[in-house]
Formats: structure tokens, sequence, C-alpha cells
């Protein structure tokens, strides 16, 4: 993160509420019941080492991410507690996993037998990723377990856990959710037969383990509701667990002109006053992740919602104001103001995607502040 900075917009994270959140979580849980938490994608662009110190703080087990470049920025940080690389790694870099002690995630033989061919000491970690039915990584066989058990039995590979990832838990039916937990049961009852050490299991991300904490294993994987948003509005009516957002994107106005009527707006000139105007411009842009299509979205300034109008630049856009504003006035792009809010589902809804897709969509280009 930008430690020093000299531009008029930032992000605002506050730990605390992620620490609150955890909490919440928390207390759905079973005492045994531990957790990972998901720092992946720079903690969905919260900020990867700040968020992980914050969530093993309030009693998070270990940390999960995707890529084994995600994972040693958390050790180089000094985090020590057990990391989790839930994506497919090189099989040749399994040694600066097994010199950091990070487990990573095997589900092909190929690469087990590739990995037992590099050269290190000891013995790498893994979880074993089964596929219930998401389609994308994973044992998906009885045939493809044993085999991959065969290859797993050496002294250069240490089976510490297995898991599975759920495709629609945050949906109202159900149905294809029972079905991937009814599959994952057939594999587990099958490796209870073939192997006798303890592992951990996991199967739950936040909505799931939202739904049926009852049902989670050893471990859980919260992502989501650890920032303090729901995995889907359905979820958020089902289980209304309080979660609090962490991430808000602010900005100043640093410009004010009061424009007659009939003049147009940024590029394409597809913006034209339609009376006298004031009209604010704002120094943040789709390089930031404040994409084009967030044209006629609104900000808030003064706890007051203002349109955006006209192009949206790559690092600046403009809003058309009820009355002049002094330069250096706050706008909130996501967040409070007064007794207004705009929230992340809100610019979800507005792009036609979900949630998680927005903090992650600004840019390293904007600071992140914690408060
Ligand atoms: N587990 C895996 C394998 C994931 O890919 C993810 C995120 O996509 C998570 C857990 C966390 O999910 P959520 O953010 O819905 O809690």
């Amino acid at each position: 993160s930008i430690e020093t900075f000299y531009r008029d917009s930032w992000v605002e994270i506050r730990l605390d509420a992620i620490k609150e959140n955890m909490k919440q979580l928390q207390k759905t849980l079973d005492d045994k019941t531990g957790i990972y938490a998901v720092v992946k994608a720079n903690a969905y662009g919260h900020g990867d080492v700040q968020v992980a110190q914050a969530a093993l703080e309030s009693g998070a087990y270990g940390l999960a991410v995707s890529l084994l470049d995600e994972a040693l920025i958390l050790r180089e940080a000094g985090v020590e507690a057990p990391i989790l690389v839930m994506g497919w790694v090189r099989p040749e870099d399994a040694p600066v996993a097994v010199k950091y002690n990070i487990t990573l995630t095997a589900f092909q033989t190929e690469w087990v037998e590739s990995v037992k061919n590099q050269s290190y000491e000891g013995a790498l970690s893994l979880h074993l990723k089964w596929d219930s039915g998401m389609g994308r990584i994973g044992v998906r066989t009885k045939e493809e377990l044993h085999e991959l058990l065969l290859s797993c039995q050496d002294e250069k590979i240490q089976i510490d856990g297995i898991f599975t990832h759920f495709a629609t838990a945050d949906e109202l039916d159900l149905s294809y959710f029972h079905k991937q937990q009814e599959r994952f049961e057939i594999l587990l009852e099958e490796f209870n037969r073939h192997w006798n050490e303890d592992v951990e299991i996991h199967t739950g991300n936040s909505a799931a383990s939202m739904r049926f904490p009852e049902k989670m294993h050893h471990v859980v994987r919260f992502g989501i509701s650890m920032y303090g948003l729901y995995p889907s509005t359905d979820v958020k009516a089902l289980e209304p667990i309080p979660l609090q957002p962490a991430f808000s994107l602010h900005s100043k106005l640093i410009h004010v002109k009061k424009l007659p009527k009939g003049e147009s707006i940024s590029y394409g000139a597809t913006y034209t006053t339609s009376s006298e105007e004031w009209i604010g411009t704002v120094p943040l842009g789709y390089a930031d992740g404040w994409i084009r299509k967030l044209q006629g979205m609104e900000v808030l300034v003064e706890g007051k919602r203002m349109p955006i109008v006209g192009r949206i630049c790559m690092d600046q856009f403009m809003v058309r104001l009820d009355q002049p504003y002094p330069v250096g006035t706050k706008v909130t792009l996501i967040g409070k103001q007064m007794d207004q809010e705009i929230t992340i589902d809100e610019i979800a809804d507005y792009l036609d995607t979900i949630n998680y897709e927005i903090p992650c969509m600004i840019s390293y280009r904007v600071p992140r502040i914690y408060v």
C-alpha cells in the first residue's frame, strides 16, 4: 500500500469493522470451528497485510489466498499463521512453498509426481481439493482420488487438509448445494477408508458457513462477510447477521464552475447543460477503477446525491452540483455522508455485477488509509 500520497482521492478501511464482523461470524460457529480469513486479491482490495493482521488478532486460525505470490507477501510482512494457497501453483515452485511453510492445493497426480522430483528438504504441506460440482479445479471421482492418494504416500508430501467449494450456497434453491454436499461426503468416506491420519476438512465459504454453521467441519473460509458485505441479497435476508462494511471511497472537489445553458461536458460531448448549472470536477477516473460505465451514478457532497455527468476520463470526472461548493469539499463515492449512504451493493447493482467485484476493481493508484 502507498504510505505517503499527494492526491485527493483515497479509500478508507475500517479495521475495527473487520474485527467486529469476525466476532459476529465467530458467534454463529461452535467453539471448535476455526476460521481461514480469505485475503486473496489484496484482501478483496482492502489491503492484504493489514486485513490479515486484523483477522488474526480477532481469532482467525489461518489465511487463505489464491497465489503463491500473495502468500509470500504475507510471510515477508512477518505473518506466521498457517497460509493456504487455494489456486494452482507450478510444481517447480513447490520448494518455495516448503521454505516459507506455505500450504499448497493439490488435485492432479502428475502434479504430485512432478513435485516429488523437485529438490527440497522436509515435506510439502498439501490440502487436497475435491471438485464436488464447481467444475473449476479438484478431484471428481473415487478413482482419481485413489491415484492421488497413492502418489501422496511419500515422505516429501504431507496431506494436512481436504476441501471443496460450493457454487450455489448463496441461492434460495439449495438442491445443487445438497448435491455437492453429498458428493463431498461420498469422497470423504472413501478417503477415510484409505487414509488414517487426521486432516483438516473445510467446505464453507461465507454463504455456506452463515447458513449452515452446524454442517461445517473443522474450518470455514470467510471472505466477503469478513469485509462486511453479504454473499447475496438472499443470504442477507435469510441470515441477518449484523455486518459492517469496512471499505469506503472518497475524493474532493478540485474545481467548481458555473456553466451557461447549452455547454457540453467531457469526451464526446455526451452531456449538455439544460440550464445554468454548477459543475464540479473530481480527481478520480477509470485508471483508478471508477470505470466509464459508472457515468450517471451518483456521489455524495454535503450529504446530498449529485450525478456524474459526461464521460468518466482516465483520471477525472465531473458532477452536477446543486449549488457552488468550495474547492476541497469532500466527495464520497462509496460510504456515508450524514444520513445518506452509497453502498457497494448499490454500485454493483448499477454495474449489473456482484459486490465482490467493486472493492477489487479500485486500483492500486488509490491509497488505502486505515482508520
Ligand atoms: N474458498 C474459495 C475456494 C474461494 O475461491 C473463495 C472466494 O471466492 C472463498 C472461499 C471465499 O468466499 P466468500 O468470499 O464468498 O466467503
